[in-house]
């Protein structure tokens, strides 16, 4: 088991040095949205382009914060990215659902890409709001672009 923790803490500092999707998108046609972890100080802000069957066709994220709060938002624009809005948040449901598991086994769920390194969180509950900021920045900005979302 330490083996899989070891490679898990390489993936989330590979996504911690080097974003993915770094950057912005332009508004219109992209939606974006700010989120804000205060208990941490973590801020992202999401753009996300979003075609006419509702595929997410590109992500861009601009960021800062803690090696949690950016790499699961790297992670998630990996993820995301070639998903219906409705896929993302049903991935979204399922990861949210992986941190709320303290004691998950030894079952990764494959399907969540590497955002299944950030299982661990889960026995941080304290880090779980850094670790969702992400996806909660995507739904905020689904719902209502051009709006700010804070993480309670
Ligand atoms: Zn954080």
């Amino acid at each position: 088991m330490a083996g899989l923790e070891d490679l898990y803490k390489e993936i989330i500092m590979d996504h911690y040095r080097n974003p993915r999707n770094q950057g912005s998108l332009e508004a219109p046609p992209a939606l974006h949205a700010l989120g804000i972890n205060p208990s941490c100080g973590d801020e992202i802000t999401l753009y996300v382009a979003v075609d006419a069957h509702d595929v997410i066709t590109d992500v861009a994220i601009d960021g800062r914060g803690c090696s949690v709060s950016q790499s699961a938002a790297s992670m998630m624009s990996e993820a995301i990215k070639g998903k219906t809005t409705a896929e993302a948040r049903e991935l979204s449901d399922a990861y949210k659902g992986m941190l709320a598991i303290t004691d998950a086994g030894d079952k990764p769920d494959l399907a969540m890409g590497d955002l299944v390194a950030l299982r661990g969180v889960s026995k941080f509950p304290a880090r779980i709001k850094c670790a969702t900021l992400g996806f909660n920045t995507l739904l905020q900005a689904l719902t209502e672009s051009g709006s700010t979302t804070t993480t309670e």
